[in-house]
């Protein structure tokens, strides 16, 4: 094996991602690869400096090989290992790297144990994808046929690595599992750092009054810094810390957590991966209580959101879509009466909604929503976007009217999440 470990860098570790494939190219593929290792090799501080992308070309790709080997001590490759005319990742490596191509007996068994499994059997152009350059580290492919290869190349009286990994992401980010420690071996220990971030989740304010209360944890320097993200319906402060060890980044992201809390309140979520669904979803569960939906302009977005969750069958009964008046009245009870008064869309109509939802599935608590979504069906007292949102409990039933500005899908999506942040709020009082 010619990999003799670690080699001494001076300097941090510089990467550059080269993604292959003509659909890339195209915009037919998204390329999600790129995005996955960026955020894989931030975690083990591998700085990225550059990604490109290029097509199945032999010689463009190539000299994007040799290109990035003057600025990268680390390319990592994704695309172009199949076993197909267009899949010329391996040979353009080698022929960069001056290295020949060699059939590798273990690939080659493990390419058959693989086929096998899918009971195929071994063709001449599969067998292509054991030929991996002389003296390289090979990682075989545990869903797949294609291995990944960890190759070191002199260049210029420096020493660059190149990780080459198959296309399908499926594939691609298993193998990249797989060769990370052998990355972070190629940073002497002495210079070994962790990078951690943590997602701090935050509904109800704008991004502006965010930024307003935490002007200063904006500004802090590296190693640990924090950046402020608008999404749809929320906003996200990111705080990020480079550290020796994990267990040191994790409690400087503690402090910068508590002391956010200490100054947005119930504003804030929660952390990591959990979306909004997800929290009310362990709220309701925690309080063991149960939910049902009526809705009208969301037409099931809320009950979408909320059946995402695995598990919500222990909280959630289910929801109406009443979308029409006569279902409105048929299936939720609604007076005529009061539909012809106030109009579908008006408090009235959506607190029977949620106080009809909630005793008729019988749940502990109900959500109604009815509202202009648009384009049409605006007026002077109901513009687009107007939506009443009620909330039906043992107390009673309250309602609030919002005011959402967008298209029809934002105002739809809006208004589902604003449901989800009311009940959120009410189920926090309640514990
Ligand atoms: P390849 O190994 O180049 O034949 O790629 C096989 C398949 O993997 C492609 O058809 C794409 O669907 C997918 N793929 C390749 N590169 C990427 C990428 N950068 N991001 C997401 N998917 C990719
Ligand atoms: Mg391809």
């Amino acid at each position: 094996m010619c990999l003799p470990g670690a080699r001494v860098y001076n300097v941090r570790m510089l990467a550059e991602i080269l993604s292959v494939g003509t659909e890339l190219l195209l915009g037919t593929t998204l390329n999600t690869n790129a995005r996955y290792l960026a955020e894989r090799l931030a975690e083990i501080s591998v700085d990225v400096h550059r990604h490109v992308t290029v097509g199945d070309n032999p010689a463009r790709l190539r000299a994007a090989f040799e290109e990035a080997s003057r600025r990268a001590d680390l390319i990592i490759t994704t695309g172009g290992l199949g076993p197909t005319e267009d899949d010329v990742t391996m040979a353009s490596f080698a022929a960069f790297a001056g290295l020949g191509l060699r059939r590798d007996p273990r690939t080659i068994g493990h390419i058959t144990r693989q086929l096998a499994r899918r009971g195929k059997q071994l063709t001449p152009l599969i067998e292509r994808q054991s030929l991996v350059p002389v003296g390289a580290r090979i990682f075989q492919n545990p869903v797949g046929t294609a291995p990944a290869v960890l190759a070191r190349v002199r260049r210029r009286e420096r020493t660059v690595h190149a990780l080459l990994l198959p296309g399908p992401p499926r594939e691609m980010r298993p193998l990249y599992r797989i060769a990370r420690a052998h990355l972070v071996r190629l940073t002497p220990r002495s210079r070994r750092t962790v990078f951690v971030v943590r997602r701090i989740r935050i509904t109800g304010p704008t991004e502006a009054e965010v930024a307003s209360h935490v002007p200063d944890l904006l500004k802090l320097p590296p190693p640990l810094t924090v950046g402020i993200y608008a999404k749809p319906g929320e906003v996200e402060l990111r705080a990020m810390c480079k550290a020796r060890t994990r267990p040191a980044a994790d409690r400087a992201l503690s402090r910068i957590e508590r002391d956010v809390r200490r100054r947005l309140g119930p504003a804030v979520y929660g952390t990591g991966e959990s979306d909004l669904p997800a929290v009310v979803g362990e709220l309701l569960h925690r309080s063991r209580m149960t939910l049902a939906t009526a809705e009208s302009c969301t037409g099931g977005l809320l009950s979408k959101l909320l059946t995402d969750v695995p598990g919500s069958s222990s909280y959630f009964l289910g929801g109406v879509v009443s979308y029409h008046d006569r279902i409105k009245r048929r299936f939720l009870g609604v007076p005529a009466a009061l539909l012809k008064r106030h109009g579908a869309v008006s408090r009235q109509v959506a607190l029977r909604m949620a106080a009809e939802a909630r005793r008729r599935f019988g749940s502990d608590v109900a959500v109604a929503i009815t509202g202009v979504a648009g384009p049409a069906g605006g007026s002077a007292i109901k513009p687009v976007g107007s939506v009443h949102i009620a909330l039906a409990d043992r107390r009673g039933a309250r309602c609030e009217l919002y005011r959402f500005t967008g298209n029809r899908e934002d105002v739809r999506a809006r208004a589902a999440h604003k449901a989800l942040d009311l009940l959120r709020l009410r189920l926090l009082v309640q514990r």
